[in-house]
């Protein structure tokens, strides 16, 4: 359920048409609700509720803005991050350091320290290597870093390719029949405290069937473990649960999901975390945009070019996804149209003959589904600038991230004098 509903023939977010927020913002803007989002996070903390003390940590590269992270902050929820500037924004929301988990695979000696002199909760540790550099840093900094090790099951999420990180050959963690070694030799080093288990693998999830798969592989690893004399106090069974994007498209739930995962860990007393991302923020935001003119050259279906391009969503060209659009102040008419943004690139496509509401120039519309990986992967190409960002709470809004000018991009620039 979201709060992006008609009323009176108009798409309001909460209690604001967006007809004004497009006037007094402009567009292409990300819209955001803050009710939705407090709803979501509540529904999944409900749905853990088979689970002993769970810890939830968002998934920051889902949607990093600080308002967003501030709502989920007040929310109780921790952050997942991948980067030193997402540390830096889940601090900067208030999100406390016990409640931080940091992952990726990239993590620099800079950013181990970052987390190190932060306090986090948790690093989740991708690979020996990572974890040798990091017991020296700790060490030379007389710091003892809480982590977990991220295994890789061989689990295929079925999901997009580009979004899979459980399989053999993705990047991701230690192979999983390695896993008791590693750990053990992680185990012995100073400046670590080896304390448990993680497992990611992969975004957009439709199944519980794969997550359940390494989930079980994720226990026996830890009944291993633990014959082989090791200390297991903590499992970090990741993100991943997907999100309809297609009206009328069923996905599991969280509370199937909350279920499943009660069911599975039940025996393996060890503190849990979780790191939602898309099923957290995706619905709670759409893409704001304005029809530029509608082209038609020929007997096919027209081009309805809208001021949103991918550099503003590059889901649909980065992962050929589909996001519902619709009419801000729909006339009923309904036709077949491709839906398309200005960049000079045929990927900048955002829907081909799709039966939706008729559009016409000036236009408002909304590409639903947005609030997850939609300004987070924002770019300027096309010296397009950056896009803007508001936040909707009941009947009053506010703009969350300025639109930052295709100027201000070229300011950062400079020619050299010899040119
Ligand atoms: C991206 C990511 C998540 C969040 O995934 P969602 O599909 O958005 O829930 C969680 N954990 C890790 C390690 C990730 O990389």
């Amino acid at each position: 359920m979201d709060h992006f509903q008609l009323r009176d023939g108009v798409l309001h977010a909460e209690d604001i048409p967006l007809t004004r927020i497009a006037e007094e913002v402009g567009t292409p803007v990300y819209v955001y609700s803050r009710a939705t989002l407090v709803r979501h996070a509540r529904v999944f903390r409900e749905a853990l509720s088979g689970v002993k003390d769970p810890h939830i940590a968002f998934a920051v590269k889902a949607n990093p803005n600080l308002a967003v992270l501030k709502v989920l902050s007040r929310e109780g929820y921790g952050a997942d991050v991948v980067s030193g500037g997402e540390l830096v924004r889940a601090l900067e929301a208030d999100m406390a350091p016990k409640d931080i988990v940091f992952s990726g695979v990239g993590k620099t000696d800079a950013e181990l320290l970052q987390g190190l002199e932060a306090d986090i909760g948790q690093f989740n540790i991708e690979s020996q290597e990572e974890g040798r550099e990091l017991a020296a840093i700790a060490s030379r900094h007389g710091k003892i870093a809480r982590c977990a090790l991220r295994v890789n099951p061989d689990v295929d999420a079925r999901t997009h390719e580009k979004i899979s990180t459980g399989k053999a050959e993705n990047k991701f963690g230690v192979p999983i029949h390695r896993a008791a070694e590693i750990y053990a030799t992680l185990a012995a080093l100073p400046g670590l405290d080896m304390r448990g288990i993680a497992v990611h693998i992969g975004s957009q999830l439709s199944s519980l069937e794969p997550l359940e798969t390494a989930f079980a592989k994720v226990g026996d690893l830890i009944a291993e473990l633990r014959a082989q004399g090791q200390t297991v106090t903590h499992a970090d069974l990741g993100g991943g649960l997907g999100v309809p994007y297609k009206t009328g498209e069923i996905l599991p739930s969280p509370a199937e999901y909350g279920a499943m995962v009660a069911r599975v860990t039940k025996p393996w007393d060890v503190a849990q975390s979780f790191e939602p991302g898309r099923v957290i923020a995706g619905n709670a935001g759409v893409l704001l945009t304005r029809v530029i003119r509608v082209k038609r050259s020929s007997n096919a279906s027209p081009f309805v070019v809208v001021d949103a391009a991918m550099n503003d969503l590059a889901r649909p060209a980065m992962y050929g996804a589909w996001h519902d659009i619709e009419a801000v102040q729909p006339s009923g008419a309904k036709s077949v149209s491709h839906i398309v943004g200005p960049i000079c690139e045929t990927g900048d496509t955002f829907a081909m003959n799709r039966e939706m509401d008729t559009l016409e120039s000036g236009d408002l519309a909304i590409f639903r589904t947005a609030g997850a990986y939609g300004a987070t992967m924002a770019s300027s190409y096309n010296s397009r600038g950056f896009v803007a960002e508001v936040l909707v709470d009941g009947d009053k809004f506010a703009v969350v991230a300025d639109r930052l000018a295709a100027a201000a991009i070229m300011d950062a620039e400079t020619v050299p004098d010899w040119l």
